[in-house]
């Protein structure tokens, strides 16, 4: 994926290796991992947010960027969805007007972001097929209403990977554990 159709990706055989153990496939479309867990595996990888053909074509926008892939992770920020958290985030959303403003700060950051990780080609093409819209107006992981949260994955992932007030709001209440390496001694 080098001849300039899509952007070289920063990720290692091994990362790749580790990837397609965590996810159950290979991904196709990694740009780099964002974040490692101290043990050593992908928590968090970049992604690249257009759906690219073998050809280089674009077949449809993907606008999530950040992903997290830690299976630990994941389980726990399921865990926090389980117990109706984006609701509670979604009501602290409507009465903090400091934290809504931070949060619509984050959706914007992302969709910029997310619009230089394109190849310049692929804005043109983008531009060409009337996608434009998804690339300027949604915010993490396409979210179109900016008041709404949609899933802590992709919250807690531009966290790790970036800045996001959803994500640290959850680290802060939660202390959520990353991964150790074996040998370290935990808690
Ligand atoms: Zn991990």
């Amino acid at each position: 994926m080098s001849d300039g159709s899509f952007p070289a990706a920063d990720a290692s055989e091994d990362d790749l290796d580790m990837l397609e153990a965590q996810l159950g496939r290979r991904p196709t479309g990694v740009l780099k991992v964002e974040v490692y867990c101290p043990a050593g595996h992908p928590q968090v990888i970049r992604y690249y947010p257009l759906t690219v053909g073998e050809q280089g074509e674009a077949l449809s926008p993907f606008p999530t960027l950040f992903w997290l892939t830690c299976p630990s992770l994941i389980r726990q920020v399921s865990e926090f969805e389980s117990y109706g958290w984006i609701g509670k985030i979604e009501e602290r959303i409507q009465a903090d007007s400091d934290f809504r403003a931070e949060y619509h700060e984050n959706h914007r950051a992302y969709g910029l972001e997310r619009w230089a990780a394109l190849l310049p080609a692929h804005q043109e093409t983008v531009i060409e097929k009337g996608w434009e819209n998804v690339y300027r107006n949604t915010g993490i992981g396409g979210i179109r209403e900016w008041d709404f949260v949609k899933c802590l994955h992709l919250q807690y992932a531009h966290h790790a990977g970036a800045a996001n007030v959803v994500g640290r709001f959850l680290q802060e209440q939660f202390s959520l554990q990353p991964c150790m390496p074996p040998e370290s001694p935990v808690g």
